[in-house]
């Protein structure tokens, strides 16, 4: 079987490593928010270009401490793309405020700058743009928007550690930003967890409050707040990965490149476009068809796994009834969600199998 990801396969090549980390932690005696959580904050706002990053304990608490640690909240909108992982719009929801959908660009599946601006009203606070697959946001066009409307951004970046915008690096985009390191993203660790990136010291502050009971020092609060950290193991198996990322998103790319080279010639295929000015990291290599049913039976039947992200757009979620959105609100989004789907597409994907994937899909295809 080729699998979508192969965990199995690049933990391998890191297990020594990880083992003598984990063996370091163990004899430390200190497993939470020790020196280990501190590296990881410091090494990740360094690498991006930040001044602060705060770990949590996954991505979607990242998203929900940013959101109330930035005052929204009851009344709110917050506007995001209803094509994405359920989570982006759950935080949005989690803490009072309301999620406003807006269709996405057909080409990169992100955010369409122009649609969002029609969903903006007197009670929208902030926007939440989503680096979907690791392909970073129109993230100009989106904070020229937010300046005109006084608004916040807060990146999505839960599938995009080390792409970059403009020469940029995501996670230093926008008012904040929010990533996940559950096993299959594309720095991931081998559990849950998850990190805020920041350069407004204040927000920090709070975020750090926030993920530990509200606490100012220990046994005094001074408000209510979660228990979302990142465990001490975490973050000394995620500063193993962190030496790897490089290496990982390029052997990413390179991948992506070589599909594109080999099924150009699939008409029946359209493969993921890079704007020019990003560099994608392709978390996800996800392609578009017609006869999307068709293909991915005949890929299973050679043993290739496939996957569809995402088969159900947020606003038609049966949770988001009450958000009274109908079938026919974001055309393409819904168009994604019936053609779109994911190939095998991971670091450790050999050369040999990449060559097989290529050949059934130039085979049984199209016809
Ligand atoms: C994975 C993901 C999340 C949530 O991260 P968890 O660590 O699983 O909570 C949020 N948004 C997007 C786009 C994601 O892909």
């Amino acid at each position: 079987m080729i699998n979508l990801v192969d965990l199995g396969r690049q933990f391998q090549h890191v297990k020594e490593e990880i083992l003598l980390e984990i063996e370091k932690v163990i004899d430390s005696g200190n497993y939470i928010l020790g020196s280990k959580v501190e590296e990881l904050e410091k090494k990740i706002a360094e690498k991006l270009n930040v001044t602060e990053a705060v770990s949590v304990a996954n991505g979607t608490d990242a998203l929900v401490l940013t959101l109330e640690a930035l005052g929204i909240g009851k009344g709110d909108e917050v506007i995001t793309t209803p094509f994405t992982f359920f989570a982006s719009a759950e935080s949005i929801s989690r803490i009072g405020a309301t999620p406003v959908f807006a269709d996405v660009n057909p080409h990169t599946f992100n955010l369409d700058p122009s649609d969002i601006e029609k969903r903006i009203t007197s009670a929208t606070k902030a926007i939440i743009p989503v680096h979907l697959f690791g392909q970073p946001a129109d993230m100009d066009e989106i904070n020229s928007l937010a300046k005109k409307y006084g608004l916040l951004v807060i990146e999505d970046a839960c599938q995009a550690f080390g792409s970059t915008y403009k020469g940029k690096p995501v996670g230093s985009l926008g008012d904040a930003a929010c990533f996940s390191f559950f096993p299959t993203k594309n720095l991931g660790t081998l559990g849950d967890g998850g990190i805020i990136t920041t350069s407004n010291v204040k927000l920090a502050e709070n975020l750090r409050k926030l993920r530990a009971h509200g606490t100012t020092k220990k046994y005094y609060h001074d408000r209510i707040g979660y228990n979302s950290r990142l465990d001490e193991l975490h973050a000394a198996i995620l500063l193993v990965n962190l030496n790897k990322i490089e290496e990982w998103n390029s052997k990413r790319r390179e991948w992506a490149e070589r599909y594109k080279k080999f099924l150009s010639g699939a008409a029946h295929i359209q493969l993921p476009m890079e704007e020019k000015d990003r560099k994608h990291i392709y978390h996800l290599f996800c392609i578009r068809s017609k006869q999307r049913e068709q293909i991915m039976k005949a890929l299973k039947a050679h043993d290739i796994q496939t996957g569809i992200y995402y088969p159900c757009c947020l606003h038609l979620q049966e949770v988001y009834k009450t958000l009274n959105y109908q079938e026919g609100d974001f055309p393409v989004a819904e168009s994604l969600s019936n053609e779109l789907f994911a190939i095998p597409m991971h670091p450790y994907l050999t050369e040999s199998e990449q060559d097989y994937i290529i050949s059934i899909l130039l085979q049984d295809g199209g016809n």
